[in-house]
């Protein structure tokens, strides 16, 4: 813009950046889920997911109708700081926070390839790379912007951030009132294997997350969900389940159990499938609400940070 003064240019120049990220890549899941690779301008790369379920209702006259309902997944930040031993993220690093924009971004951009319309609501999970409430300002007003009226308008409720469990930052949050969900990545019940596999637990331990989900605000008619990575020989006893219970007590929650993904060089295995099944069985015949993450996008690398690893490998 040579029009405008060369004062004002450097000042531009200085104050100010035009900077977007860009789509790399993408793999299509046989299930219908899709994995998005961006990249930003040093090339430094994260990852989202979409992922496409089957809304099933019942119209008037009592017939099924069904339509597509969308979650999109989007990281928070490029890398990882807190190291949890079983994460691909994790071994990549920490690089840098994304900035409120790029995080809206993400679910524009995959909104837009996927010919989603605009008036068509999705959910979106802060459960890509990153931890959110690591980057807690931005995050903040991601979530204010996604939910505006005026644009994407997904409120707060369609919003789960997932969190290692920084329990003075889930304070923080509960008291911004956002009416936004909250997942807790708990996969241990004692402290011991809690902080081998996620070592931010030896400052915040599990009984300092649960008092704080205690204090968190919720809708009377949801639940705190607790996401527990089941890893093979680890984790995925029965005498855990039962601590499991006894930790959920007095908590309106939801467990979500989830497979350990394995990837090349990882010390720890995927659950067998009966291993599992127990589990869940356990916890559902003592009232706990559980269900199983389906292994969506499995044949696209679909958990955290595994993508990026293939594409920094020359894979894809
Ligand atoms: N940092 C946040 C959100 C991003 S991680 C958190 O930890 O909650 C999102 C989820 O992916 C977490 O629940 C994490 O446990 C899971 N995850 C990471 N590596 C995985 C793997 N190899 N297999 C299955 N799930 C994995
Ligand atoms: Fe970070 Fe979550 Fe991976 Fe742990 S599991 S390293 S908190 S992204």
């Amino acid at each position: 813009m040579s029009n405008l003064p060369k004062d004002l240019r450097d000042d531009l120049e200085k104050r100010f950046f035009i900077d977007s990220i860009k789509i790399k890549n993408c793999e299509c899941s046989s299930d219908g889920s899709k994995k998005y690779l961006f990249v930003d301008s040093k090339e430094n790369s994260f990852e989202s997911v979409l992922l496409k379920m089957k809304d099933k209702k019942y119209d008037e006259s009592g017939n099924i109708t069904t339509s597509e309902k969308y979650t999109i997944c989007v990281s928070t930040q490029i890398g990882c700081k807190v190291g949890c031993s079983f994460c691909l993220t994790a071994k990549g690093g920490f690089t840098r926070d994304l900035s409120a924009g790029e995080i809206v971004f993400q679910i524009l951009a995959i909104k837009r390839d996927n010919d989603i319309p605009v008036e068509k609501r999705v959910n979106v999970v802060y459960m890509g790379m990153g931890e959110p409430l690591d980057n807690f300002e931005n995050l903040l007003k991601a979530i204010k912007i996604l939910s505006c009226e005026d644009g994407l308008s997904i409120s707060p409720k369609r919003q789960t951030i997932s969190t290692s469990g920084i329990s003075p930052k889930i304070t923080k949050l509960g008291e911004e009132n956002l009416g936004v969900m909250l997942a807790i990545s708990l996969h241990a019940v004692d402290d011991e294997l809690r902080s081998e596999l996620i070592p931010l637990n030896r400052a915040y331990n599990i009984k300092s997350i649960i008092e704080a989900i205690k204090k968190y605000p919720i809708d009377s008619r949801k639940r705190i969900m607790f996401e527990y990575l089941v890893i093979g020989e680890k984790n995925d006893d029965i005498k855990s389940a039962k601590k499991l219970i006894k930790l959920l007590e007095g908590i309106k929650s939801k467990v979500n159990l989830i497979y350990f993904n394995p990837y090349p060089g990882t010390e720890y295995k995927r659950p067998k499938k009966e291993d599992m099944l127990n589990f869940q069985q356990y916890l559902v015949d003592r009232g706990v609400l559980c269900t199983i993450r389906e292994s969506k996008g499995l044949d696209i690398s679909a958990a955290c940070g595994q993508l990026r690893e293939r594409s920094r490998d020359g894979i894809s």
